[in-house]
């Protein structure tokens, strides 16, 4: 089976490359995807020429367009790292990555929530790493987390999703200029949207409704959009019974009273957390096999085998850690 490639902050996977000449190896990382994934190890500071050791860094200014400075010289080296970005981005882009995760807290490569300091009398706050924005520009559409994150069991299994929904994305529908593509996408991943937000599914049946003579790759781009955004709010528990809930209508008139007893009974026991979300899912499944055996395309019900694993294989790796 090809492995998928997900980009990483080098020193997570044990790099010596820390402003200090140290790493932080996560080995719950290397653990969950060993033999699923080749990595992509990136590090900004150091393959920019900053040198290990160097003197650690923060953000400063805009928290929309902070700078990259010494945290005791006061230096600028954001020209460094970002003219440096230029040249390996279209790299990256040509690499096919699935998904980026990176160190979180990283003035370089935190994804999020990093604190900028204020420059002069400026309000100061939080923004991204320098290189993660970078990243996030120029591959819009691509999964990332950090390694904080990934290890929540829900954010962590939304991300496994998340880059398995991008790579059918990059399989069937990126370049091919297909209406019916992106429909058989669009068909084939509703239920997974809907487990995430139901806002973002409306955003997408109304595009493609509207869709009129609108060129396809200007479809395609604002579908991207809309998808990359939902694809980051976590599912929970309650969002999944929904999208379980939502199969389940379109079936159980076909049901057996038992089957469909069966079903309703999983799902509400889903819902108050007595159950797993594989019991309900199997059931659906079943139903879908008997009744409407096309349903079992869709990514919800079926996702790839890849990722099922992963997702089972992040519940056993992380479980006793959150
Ligand atoms: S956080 Fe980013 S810049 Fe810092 S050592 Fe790790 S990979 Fe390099």
């Amino acid at each position: 089976m090809a492995r998928i490639r997900l980009g990483i902050s080098s020193c997570l996977l044990g790099e010596r490359v820390r402003y200090d000449g140290g790493h932080k190896r996560d080995r719950h990382i290397t653990s969950l995807f060993v033999s699923h994934v080749e990595w992509v190890p990136v590090c900004p500071e150091a393959e920019s020429g900053l040198g290990v050791p160097r003197e650690a860094m923060l953000l400063e200014g805009d928290p929309g367009a902070p700078r990259l400075v010494g945290r005791e010289s006061g230096r600028d080296y954001t020209e460094t790292v970002t003219g440096w970005a230029r040249r390996r981005l279209p790299q990256l882009a040509a690499a096919g990555l699935r998904g980026f995760i990176f160190k979180s807290r990283s003035p370089s490569s935190g994804p999020a929530d990093i604190p900028v300091r204020p420059a002069g009398d400026g309000p100061g706050g939080q923004g991204k790493g320098i290189f993660a924005r970078m990243v996030m520009e120029s591959l819009p559409g691509l999964p990332v987390t950090d390694e904080e994150r990934l290890a929540r069991p829900a954010a962590g299994e939304s991300f496994i999703e998340s880059v398995f929904v991008y790579d059918c994305w990059l399989g069937s529908v990126a370049g091919r200029e297909s209406a019916r593509a992106l429909a058989r996408f669009h068909r084939q991943h509703r239920h997974v949207v809907m487990a995430r937000s139901v806002s973002h599914l409306r955003r997408l049946d109304e595009l493609l409704a509207r869709a009129g003579n609108r060129r396809v790759a200007d479809l395609q781009r604002c579908y991207l959009e809309i998808l990359a955004e939902a694809m980051a709010v976590e599912a929970d528990r309650d969002s999944h019974a929904r999208a379980l809930a939502d199969i389940a209508g379109g079936l159980v008139e076909r049901a057996t009273p038992a089957e469909r007893h069966g079903l309703e009974a999983a799902i509400a026991r889903f819902r108050r957390g007595s159950v797993p979300p594989s019991l309900p899912r199997l059931l659906v499944r079943r139903l879908a096999f008997r009744h409407e055996p096309s349903m079992l395309r869709w990514h919800y019900l079926q996702p790839p085998l890849a990722e099922a694993r992963l997702r089972r294989r992040h519940r056993s790796v992380y479980e006793n850690i959150t």
